[in-house]
């Protein structure tokens, strides 16, 4: 498909967001996933999101050809969407080839529009605090996020801006994987997982490939790691706001961002401890209570 063809997507536009979709369900799903993520970071961090465009295309071949420039020039940050059911007929295909696909298909979406929302509105809101708190040159970046917020709390801000049916996914997931569970000492300084594969460290099994996706199977063990991290950062966090106070998380990324470390901040908490195993204990006590009904 040359660009040409791509439709003229529909557009919303707030306070917080830019919202640019192929059609008008999807232009509703996604307002009110980004309202969601929007109403849910000012909660825990104290303050709106600055504001963010989010494109949604229905595969990679919309993307290419597309005009980001008018975005960039206003120095928006972008999150570019795929529609995760938008699956491409020929994917579709493929996956009627492999029969684990055909027994058991993933209908879970993982990584929905919230998710992602809130870890743009996190880099936007990085972007726009980092030069008042760390006195340091302003920089517009990608990456002040990830360079100065740990991995699990860039997680933790996404998978809170999640709605709730996927949360209590995350609590299953802490139930069943119990014994799994990263000790904070190690949590805490952890390379996302997911960065692994990235960096081709742990070898995923192709399935199949081609120009617009690729289908992967990790070995279980890993699989659990990256279930259990995901779900570790969000159950942690609310942990840590209930027991201090929702806006403590925006203290932390404020504190993340001036340079200090998981240490520093933790001794700023009133209510629970500095020292890690006492930390972990306390934390691991109140899950449980959380647990009892989880199926
Ligand atoms: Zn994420």
């Amino acid at each position: 498909m040359c660009p040409s063809e791509v439709k003229e997507q529909l557009s919303l536009k707030t306070k917080r967001f830019e919202l640019y979709a192929p059609s008008k369900k999807e232009l509703k799903k996604a307002k009110e996933e980004l309202e969601y993520a929007v109403k849910k970071f000012k909660f825990y961090l104290g303050e709106y999101p600055p504001k963010i465009v989010t494109i949604l295309f229905n595969n990679s071949e919309e993307m290419k050809g597309y005009d980001f420039n008018r975005f960039t020039k206003r120095k928006l940050q972008v999150l570019n969407f795929f529609i995760p059911n938008a699956l491409r007929a020929a994917d579709m295909e493929i996956s009627r080839k492999i029969p684990a696909w055909k027994k058991k298909p993933d209908k879970k979406n993982r990584h929905p529009l919230s998710h992602e929302a809130g870890h743009m509105f996190l880099r936007a809101y990085c972007n726009n605090n980092f030069a008042k708190l760390s006195r340091r040159k302003q920089r517009q970046s990608r990456s002040i996020s990830k360079l100065l917020l740990p991995a699990w709390f860039n997680e933790a801000v996404a998978t809170l801006c999640e709605f709730p049916s996927l949360q209590k996914e995350r609590y299953a997931v802490m139930k069943k994987y119990m014994k799994e569970i990263i000790p904070l000492r190690k949590f805490f300084t952890l390379v996302h997982p997911a960065a692994k594969i990235m960096k081709k460290k742990r070898k995923p099994k192709i399935i199949h490939s081609n120009k617009t996706s690729t289908f992967f199977v990790l070995d279980k063990a890993f699989n659990t790691l990256i279930s259990v991290f995901y779900a570790q950062a969000l159950t942690f966090t609310h942990f840590l706001a209930e027991k201090e106070g929702p806006k403590f998380i925006g203290k932390m990324a404020k504190e993340f961002l001036k340079g200090k470390n998981i240490n520093e901040i933790l001794r700023q908490a009133e209510s629970v401890s500095s020292n890690f195993s006492k930390l972990e204990a306390t934390w691991l006590k109140w899950l449980g209570s959380r647990l009892t009904n989880v199926e």
